[in-house]
Order: C-alpha cells, then sequence, then structure tokens
C-alpha cells in the first residue's frame, strides 16, 4: 500500500463546501489584496499567538526578510542563527547584506544548541534566529536571557511551528517578532505561498505594515525602501476556513508521534525525535527519526511507495552558496552528523491506522 508523505486532498474532502464558499466570496468582493480577510486571520492569529499584532506577508521568507529588515539589519551586520533548517532562514540575512553566523545544533532536538551562542557573539552582532524545527520551539529561556544581556534582537522563525508551545507560551511571543509560513506542507497551509508576522510592539507593526507595501504611508508617499509583500485575501480566506481545526489536527500528529515512538522504542538502530519537558506543546511539522543506514531504509521505503523526505541533506556552513563564509567542513559536527542520519516520515492528520501500521512496519525490517 502506498503511503503519501503528506496527502492535502484529504483535508479538502471534507472542508470543499466552506473552503470553495470563501474562495468564491472574496472572488465576488474583489478585494484581492489587503481585503477584509486579512485583517480577520491577522487578528485571530495574534490572539492564537498571545500578541498585540500581526502582518499577512506574501512567503515564511518574507516573514524573516521583512523582520530583519524591520530589525534594521544591513551591511556589516551579523546575524546569529543555526547551521540546519530550511534554507529561507540563513539565505534572507544574506539576502540583506548581512553576514549569517551558523551555530551547533543539539543532538536530540535538532535545534540551536544555546550553550554555543554566547561565543559566536561579536560586537557587530545585531540579532539572534532560532528556529522551531519540525514543531517544536527551541530552547527559548537561556536565548532571550542571552538577548537581552547582549542587546540583540530575537526574530524567531516558527515556519514549522504554528500554536507550538514552550512552557505553556506559544512559538512567536518570545522574540521582538515571530514569522511563520503558510507553505501548503506547514501545519496551516494555504494553497499556494503565504507568510505572517507576529510582534507585541505597537510601533514594530507600524513598521511592517509599512514595509509591506513598498515603505509608503501614505500610498505613493515613500518614507523608506520597502517590499511588494502581501498575504493574498484568497490565501488568508482559505486559512479562515482552516484555522479552527489547527489544534486539532496538531493533537492528531501527536497522537501519531507517541505511535512511532512506542514502535520504534528499544530499536538501537532508530532515534526518535526528542520531546523536551518545556516542550509543553510539540505540533510534529514532521516526525523525524535518525537512523544509521540510510539509504537501505530510503530503498525499502521506495520499494513500497511510501512517502518521506531529507530535512536536510546538506547542512548550512557546507551550501556552496556559503562558501564565502570560509567554514571548515568539520566545523559543526552535530548538524553534519544530523544531516547524514535524519529521515522524515509520514505524519499528516489524517493518515489512517492502517497506512501508519505500513510505514512501522517497513521502517522497522529495513533498519533491522
Ligand atoms: C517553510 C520554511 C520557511 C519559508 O517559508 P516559505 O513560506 O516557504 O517561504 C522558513 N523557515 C523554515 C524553517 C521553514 O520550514
Amino acid at each position: 500500500m502506498a503511503v503519501p508523505l503528506l496527502d492535502l486532498s484529504r483535508q479538502y474532502e471534507y472542508l470543499k463546501p466552506e473552503l470553495d464558499k470563501a474562495v468564491v466570496k472574496v472572488l465576488t468582493h474583489g478585494r484581492f489584496i489587503l481585503g477584509p480577510e486579512v485583517k480577520e486571520l491577522e487578528e485571530k492569529l495574534a490572539q492564537l499567538c498571545a500578541v498585540k499584532h500581526a502582518s499577512g506577508v506574501a512567503s515564511g521568507t518574507d516573514a524573516l526578510l521583512l523582520a530583519l529588515n524591520a530589525c534594521g539589519i544591513g551591511p556589516d551586520d551579523e546575524v546569529i542563527t543555526t547551521d540546519f533548517s530550511f534554507f529561507a532562514t540563513a539565505g534572507v540575512v544574506s539576502r540583506l547584506g548581512a553576514r549569517p553566523v551558523f551555530v551547533d545544533i543539539e543532538p536530540d532536538t535538532y535545534n540551536i544548541d544555546p550553550n554555543l551562542i554566547e561565543a559566536a557573539i561579536t560586537p557587530k552582532t545585531k540579532a539572534i534566529v532560532p528556529v522551531h524545527l519540525f514543531g517544536q520551539l527551541a530552547d527559548m529561556d537561556p536565548i532571550m536571557d542571552i538577548a537581552r544581556r547582549h542587546n540583540i534582537k530575537v526574530v524567531e522563525d516558527a515556519a514549522q511551528a504554528i500554536g507550538a508551545e514552550y512552557k505553556g507560551r506559544p512559538a512567536g511571543s518570545f522574540g521582538d517578532y515571530g514569522c511563520f509560513s503558510f507553505y501548503p506542507s506547514k501545519n496551516l497551509g494555504a494553497g499556494g505561498d503565504g507568510g505572517l508576522i507576529v510582534t507585541d510592539n505597537d510601533d514594530n507593526i507600524e513598521l511592517l505594515r509599512i514595509l509591506r507595501v513598498h515603505g509608503a504611508k501614505p500610498k505613493y508617499y515613500h518614507r523608506i525602501i520597502g517590499y511588494n509583500s502581501r498575504l493574498a485575501t484568497i490565501q488568508a480566506a482559505v486559512l479562515l476556513v482552516k484555522l479552527p481545526h489547527l489544534r486539532k489536527w496538531s493533537e492528531k500528529r501527536i497522537e501519531h508521534a507517541r505511535i512511532y515512538d512506542e514502535a520504534f522504542h528499544g530499536i538501537d538502530a532508530i532515534t526518535c525525535p526528542a520531546v523536551k519537558e518545556y516542550s509543553t506543546f510539540h505540533i510534529y511539522n514532521q516526525y523525524t527519526i535518525a537512523v544509521d543506514n540510510r539509504s537501505r531504509l530510503i530503498d525499502a521505503l521506495k520499494k513500497v511507495s511510501i512517502g518521506f523526505e531529507i530535512y536536510y541533506p546538506v547542512p548550512f556552513h557546507l551550501q556552496e552558496c556559503f562558501a564565502y563564509l570560509g567554514h571548515k567542513p568539520d566545523e559543526f559536527p552535530v548538524s553534519t552528523r544530523a544531516a547524514g542520519k535524519v529521515i522524515s516520515i509520514p505524519i499528516y492528520p489524517e493518515m489512517t491506522e492502517v497506512e501508519q501500521a505500513e510505514v512501522i512496519d517497513t521502517v522497522k525490517k529495513a533498519v533491522s
């Protein structure tokens, strides 16, 4: 039996009447850019994140770009982030002319190791971008403590962690800015690209709302050089239909994760994802295991058409585009080891018991 890594058609099946209606409504009222649905979604997501404000933007990548721009990041600045994440996290830093400074990760969560951050700080350091990888928050208490002591901004890359919690507090509410993505494979996915930035600060939100419309306020009077980066109204309408289901979907992912944990328990060749005590709500955007003989597992999964993905095969410091940073291959041993061992397997909410049993069976046989 084939099991896809993700099957969005199952979601559409039961949300079809509502989704179709919501999209047609936008087509009818015609306010395609920053229409009423965008405002409603911003209010609801600010509430979900326990902050005052939210600003919809064109993608999760743009959320990071605009947030770092709003922090004043530019040439000669340094921004500390993890060595192990989706490309956008580090790419936006370079796009602003600043230098991404990588820090190795914790071996069990794959998140930035807070114990290594302080050694990476220089007089040029302006911000830290912790990533809440796979749906579990980075260890935010020590990170916020370091940032406060050194007067450094914090921009959370919460693209994979919408609704996730650290000690009961939601992702995006810790830093100066929290950045989210509505890329279709995220826990809350749009029908295309989309993103959002949250902040608790009144001045910050004013700046973000100007930045996303070419730096203009009022229209055609450009205070600063900004971007064209808005969340499309149609996407906001889609997201408003899905939002009430988000908590339940994430809980379903947790259920699947517990079943995997139990099934793989005691198998030396498989390292299951760690859940830290501070991680009061891990939303499992991915269920990522580490295995010794990954190519054998990949062959087995391919043979029976079970979906998988390697998030991520190459750590930042080994990416060709970052060769100019001059890193040595062995500089970040934990992320390098992770890149060679990790593999993410299906965990979407609508996956059936039979499908999950098939995945478990295939994985177990392949590693034994
Ligand atoms: C998805 C993702 C992004 C980028 O989001 P897009 O909406 O695809 O631009 C950034 N960071 C992380 C960790 C992501 O997973």
